[in-house]
């Protein structure tokens, strides 16, 4: 029987953390929610406190069989950078291939990639760049870096000879796509998602008119109509990818597999 292999789950066969919460804060956050269900906060206004999982961060591992996320239901920022440290060098101790997901600051990319220099053959960033339209990531993502800082950081990982790639997921700004995946291409060196906006009834709060005007402008910029027109119009890019949400639109087979990042 087929199954339906989506979200993370396209990318890697294990999902590693080392933090409860997350500074970024996103509008969108699939993690906040899930942390809300099963308990690990009491409010939503919680989890921007990020605290630092300390048993999950020294926790020994095995070897996985394909390549493991770090992190996926929080990010690596200046708080957790030493305790995100551990846990990769965990990972690769145990023999492991780590994608690194991160939206990412220039700070702690510049530390990871001079701490894992030597191991670089075995990580791959991923770089979540969701658009280049500075008041649109205030608005989605308020506490992560702005547009300028995640372009250096992915030109800083590539010129160091990391492999890179980059995640457009959710899109914020269909309309611009095409600019965005020119700008991130000259420092990709494995592949650029792109994803729509997940679960938005279940995810975003709509509290405020403009959080209404913004949930319907990505509702319209991921309709079917615009979401065939950017599938046109970047398929025949060599680093493009298309997320399970994307290929359920445009027809694509989707994945049987986990891990398989392609
Ligand atoms: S960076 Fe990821 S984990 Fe952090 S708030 Fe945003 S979506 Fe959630």
């Amino acid at each position: 029987m087929s199954r339906k292999i989506s979200g993370t789950r396209e990318w890697a066969v294990a999902e590693i953390n080392c933090c409860i919460g997350c500074s970024y804060n996103c509008r969108y956050c699939y993690a906040r929610l899930a942390a809300l269900k099963n308990g690990s906060i009491a409010e939503p206004e919680a989890w921007v406190r990020s605290r630092i999982d300390h048993q999950a961060t020294a926790a020994g591992h095995p070897r996985y069989p394909g390549q493991v996320m770090f992190p996926t239901a929080h990010d690596i920022d200046a708080h957790n950078l030493d305790a995100s440290i551990q846990v990769i060098g965990n990972l690769l101790a145990a023999g492991n291939r780590v994608l690194i997901v991160s939206k990412p600051s220039l700070f702690c990319i510049e530390r990871l990639c001079d701490r894992f220099y030597d191991e670089r053959d075995r990580l791959l960033f991923r770089f979540t760049i969701t658009a280049r339209d500075d008041a649109m990531l205030a608005f989605w993502e308020p506490g992560a870096p702005v547009y300028r800082e995640r372009l250096q950081a992915l030109e800083f990982a590539c010129n160091r000879d990391f492999a890179t790639s980059v995640s457009i997921e959710p899109m914020l700004d269909g309309p611009d796509i095409e600019g965005l995946v020119a700008d991130c291409t000259p420092y990709t060196t494995h592949s650029i998602w792109i994803g729509k906006m997940n679960k938005i009834d279940e995810r975003v709060a709509v509290d405020t008119p403009r959080t209404a005007a913004e949930v319907a402008r990505i509702r319209s910029e991921q309709g079917d109509w615009c979401i065939t027109a950017i599938y046109e119009s970047l398929r025949k890019h060599p680093l493009v990818r298309w997320k399970e949400s994307i290929k359920e639109t445009v027809g694509l087979e989707l994945l049987q597999e986990s891990g398989l990042d392609r």
